[in-house]
C-alpha cells in the first residue's frame, strides 16, 4: 500500500496514520514529525525549519522535497508507505510524481479526512503529544489514563508550540490556500477517497479499515 493522507491541521491524520500503518505494516512518514525531531535535535535542518513552524507557515518546498526524496529511497519504503502531511503544495505534488516515476512506484490511494473548520480549533488547542513516542492525545476527546503521561510508554505529554489559537488560524489559512487545491489534482486521477473525520476516533478508523480491506492489500 502506497498512500497519502490528507486533511487540514487537526483532522486526525496522525491519529489515523498510526492505525493505518499498523494495519498495513508500512512506515509512517510525517514531514511535520521530521521537522520537529530536527528542531529538537538542533540539526541544520531544524535550524532552517524552525521559524516556519513557529509562524504556522510552510517550510520552503526545496527543503521539504529533499527530505521526502531521501526518505522514500530507504529500503523500508519498498513494500509501501504512508505519507502524512506531504504533499502540501502543487510543486510538492509534482516533485512527488517525478520521484515515484524515478522509483518505478505508483500511488494506490489518496485519502482525505474531511472536517468542518469550526471543529479544528478545539481539536488543535486540546492536542497533547508524547515527547518520547509521538502518540497524540486530546484533553477532552482522547485523554490519557493518567494526566500528562503517555499510556503507551509513560513519556511526558507536551503541547506543540504551534497549537495555539493564534498560529492555528494561520495554519488553517495556509491549508485552504495552498493545500486544499491538491485534492482536485488527485481527484482527477481517480486516486482520491474521502472519509468524514467528525465522528469519534474509533468510528473514523472503522470506515478507513473498510476502505483498506476493499482495496485488498
Ligand atoms: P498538522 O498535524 O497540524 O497538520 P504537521 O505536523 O503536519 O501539522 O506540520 C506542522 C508544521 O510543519 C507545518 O505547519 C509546517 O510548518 C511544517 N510542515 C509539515 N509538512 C510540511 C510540508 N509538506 N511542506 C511544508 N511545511 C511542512
Ligand atoms: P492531524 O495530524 O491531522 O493534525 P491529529 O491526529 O494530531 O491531527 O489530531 C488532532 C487532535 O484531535 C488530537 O488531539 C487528537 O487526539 C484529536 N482527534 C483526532 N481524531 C479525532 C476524532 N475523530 N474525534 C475527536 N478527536 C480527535
Ligand atoms: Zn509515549
Amino acid at each position: 500500500m502506497r498512500m497519502l493522507l490528507m486533511g487540514p491541521p487537526g483532522a486526525g491524520k496522525g491519529t489515523q496514520a498510526e492505525r493505518i500503518t499498523g494495519y498495513c505494516k508500512i512506515p509512517h512518514i510525517a514531514t511535520g514529525d521530521i521537522f520537529r525531531e530536527a528542531i529538537r535535535g538542533g540539526t541544520e535542518l531544524g535550524r532552517r525549519a524552525k521559524s516556519y513552524l513557529d509562524a504556522g507557515e510552510l517550510v520552503p518546498d526545496a527543503i521539504t522535497i529533499e527530505i521526502v526524496k531521501e526518505r522514500l529511497r530507504e529500503t523500508d519504503c519498498m513494500p509501501g508507505f504512508l505519507l502524512d502531511g506531504f504533499p502540501r503544495t502543487v510543486p510538492q505534488a509534482e516533485a512527488l510524481d517525478q520521484l515515484l516515476i524515478d522509483l518505478a512506484m505508483r500511488l494506490d490511494l489518496v485519502l482525505n479526512i474531511k472536517i468542518a473548520p469550526a471543529i479544528l480549533v478545539e481539536r488543535l488547542t486540546g492536542r497533547r503529544i508524547c515527547r518520547q513516542c509521538g502518540t497524540s492525545y486530546h484533553l477532552v476527546f482522547n485523554p490519557p489514563k493518567q494526566k500528562g503521561i503517555c499510556d503507551r510508554c509513560g513519556g511526558e505529554l507536551y503541547q506543540r508550540s504551534d497549537d495555539t489559537p493564534e498560529t492555528v488560524g494561520d495554519r488553517l489559512r495556509v491549508y485552504a490556500n495552498k493545500t486544499a487545491p491538491l485534492l482536485e489534482f488527485y481527484r482527477q486521477r481517480g486516486l482520491l477517497q474521502e472519509v468524514d473525520g467528525e465522528p469519534g476516533i474509533d468510528a473514523v478508523w472503522e470506515v478507513i479499515r473498510g476502505m483498506l480491506r476493499s482495496l485488498d492489500r
